[in-house]
């Protein structure tokens, strides 16, 4: 679980988890509180036609 990354819903900047303050899910660069969990990598990519 180390691996997951979020996406900030506004700025659309991935956060590291490890950037997170006390675990506080926030957006480190706008503040967003917002963020969606981004799959680690290795993860097959599923692209809309
Ligand atoms: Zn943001």
């Amino acid at each position: 679980m180390k691996d997951t990354q979020y996406k900030c819903l506004r700025c659309r900047n991935k956060i590291n988890p490890n950037e997170l303050v006390n675990g506080r899910i926030q957006c480190t660069y706008c503040g967003y509180r917002i963020l969606e969990k981004a799959r680690p990598r290795g993860e097959r990519h599923i692209d809309a036609l």
